[in-house]
């Protein structure tokens, strides 16, 4: 292996950041290999907890990881800048140009050079050309958009308490997202009634759409009765089998033609890649533009090209059905290349990734908790809820900030967010 080689890694999610962290720490700062990390946001937030930002019950600023930072201390180079398309026979990346929050170029259109590249650019919402979608529903698939949604909801909480008004909220898609949303919104708006107005809850009316025949398609079935039998306990309406066929300025319009009122539309159904992945010349993909990749997670074509996490798609032997775009398939992949490919840099073999399924947790805020086990140990598939479930899925988000930072680091920050919930409002005010 050449000392220089050039790893470039795209999108510091939940699969990049932990990749880069772990080649930083061993091939970058040993000098045998030089690590990119790329991103267009200059933070990283644990995705699974950005209903909670858009929710305001949870203060981001605690949360992110600053890559500049992070970099700095594990041995790899960030760039911030937006993967555009690619070159495979130059071998670079192309970069868009980079806009300050204000519209200013901050600096034009860049390439970055690779030797190997892996991409691991996550997905977002598929609003599958639905009319009037991009127009009038938030969406909550970045800290952006997490944000963008938590402004609006503010403004909606305080008309609401200033006209008496119903506070009419539509979610479209019952997956963990939508689900997670509605459940967070019911405790934010608890938690709001001791700041002036004891009666802002009970004007909150939600409506979660799903087109299914029932919500959290991906879960048993337990799990989605569990989790239905919760929000319709906590005042929610669930529709299932309701097909959305476009967004309005005032509501959504269903297939029976009915319009249905909303202040705030979220649109959290369906999966897709980024948009330009599918138009890579020469590299599979399928209708959501999800990379095809091989077992070694090597795109099929190019073995100098990687795919990760949600952007990517695999269909292992025995399976019928591709692994889902899950935080658990992201980690672990990112733990598959970390552990391989310094061996595979120096001329070795490329094992194949296998899955071990740890089971599956969708937290319902404070309220609840519903998952399974998987198919390890004495329990498998085993059903679980209540405190031992919302415990298990706090720790998936803790396991992360371990892997990133070590454990005396991530009990730091454990540490310094507990005390923070002691001396500041539990939820976003201003
Ligand atoms: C609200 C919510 C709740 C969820 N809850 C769960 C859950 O409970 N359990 C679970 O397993 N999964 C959950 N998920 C799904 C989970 O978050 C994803 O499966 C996981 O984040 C995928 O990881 P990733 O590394 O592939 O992508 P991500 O973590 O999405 O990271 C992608 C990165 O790529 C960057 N990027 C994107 N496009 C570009 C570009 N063109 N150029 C440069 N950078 C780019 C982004 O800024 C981002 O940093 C949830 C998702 C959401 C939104």
């Amino acid at each position: 292996m050449s000392k220089t080689t050039r790893i470039v890694i795209v999108g510091g999610g939940i699969a990049g950041l932990l990749l880069a962290t772990r080649l930083g720490n061993t091939l970058g700062r040993s000098g045998r290999a030089e690590i990119t990390l790329i991103d267009k946001s200059p933070t990283h937030i644990w995705k699974p907890m950005l209903h909670t930002i858009a929710a305001g019950t949870r203060d981001v600023q605690q949360q992110q990881v600053i890559y500049l930072a992070h970099a700095r201390d594990h041995g790899f180079n960030y760039q911030p800048g937006e993967m555009e398309g690619l070159d495979r026979t130059a071998r670079f990346v192309k970069l868009g140009a980079l806009h300050s929050k204000s519209g200013e170029v901050v600096m034009g259109p860049r390439t970055v050079g690779y030797d190997v590249l892996i991409l691991a650019l996550g997905s977002r919402a598929n609003d599958f050309g639905t009319p009037g979608v991009l127009d009038h529903c938030h969406f909550i698939d970045s800290q952006a958009q997490a944000d963008a949604f938590n402004e609006a909801l503010r403004v909606r909480i305080f008309q609401s308490v200033v006209n008496k008004s119903p506070l009419r909220v539509s979610i479209v898609g019952a997956g963990a997202t939508g689900v997670e949303l509605a459940a967070e919104l019911s405790r934010l708006l608890e938690v709001a009634s001791s700041y002036g107005d004891p009666h802002i809850r009970s004007r909150l009316n939600l409506t979660l759409y799903e087109s299914g025949p029932r919500i959290l398609a991906a879960f048993p079935p337990t799990v989605s009765a569990s989790s239905q039998a919760q929000l319709q306990h906590i005042g929610f309406t669930v529709r299932t089998g309701t097909r959305v066929t476009a967004a309005e300025p005032d509501g959504l319009r269903l297939g029976d033609g009915s319009l249905q009122p909303a202040d705030l539309m979220v649109w959290a159904a369906g999966v897709k890649a980024p948009d330009f992945l599918g138009k890579l010349e020469g590299i599979a993909s399928n209708r959501s533009g999800q990379i095809a990749i091989k077992p070694t997670l090597q795109t099929q074509d190019d073995d100098t090209l990687f795919a990760l996490g949600d952007c990517s798609t695999l269909t292992l032997e025995g399976n019928e059905r591709p692994l889902a775009p899950t935080a658990q398939v992201a980690t672990q992949q990112a733990q598959h290349l970390a552990k391989h490919l310094p061996a595979w840099l120096d001329g070795g073999a490329l094992p194949e990734f296998a899955f071990h399924d740890f089971g599956s947790l969708v937290s319902l805020s404070d309220y609840n908790a519903f998952g399974t086990l998987g198919q390890f140990g004495f329990f498998r598939g085993g059903f679980i809820k209540g405190r031992f479930a919302q415990l298990s899925h706090a720790m998936l988000y803790r396991q992360h900030q371990q892997a990133l930072h070590g454990f005396g680091k991530s009990m730091a920050l454990w540490t310094a967010e507990r005390i923070n919930g002691l001396v500041q409002p539990k939820i976003r005010l201003i």
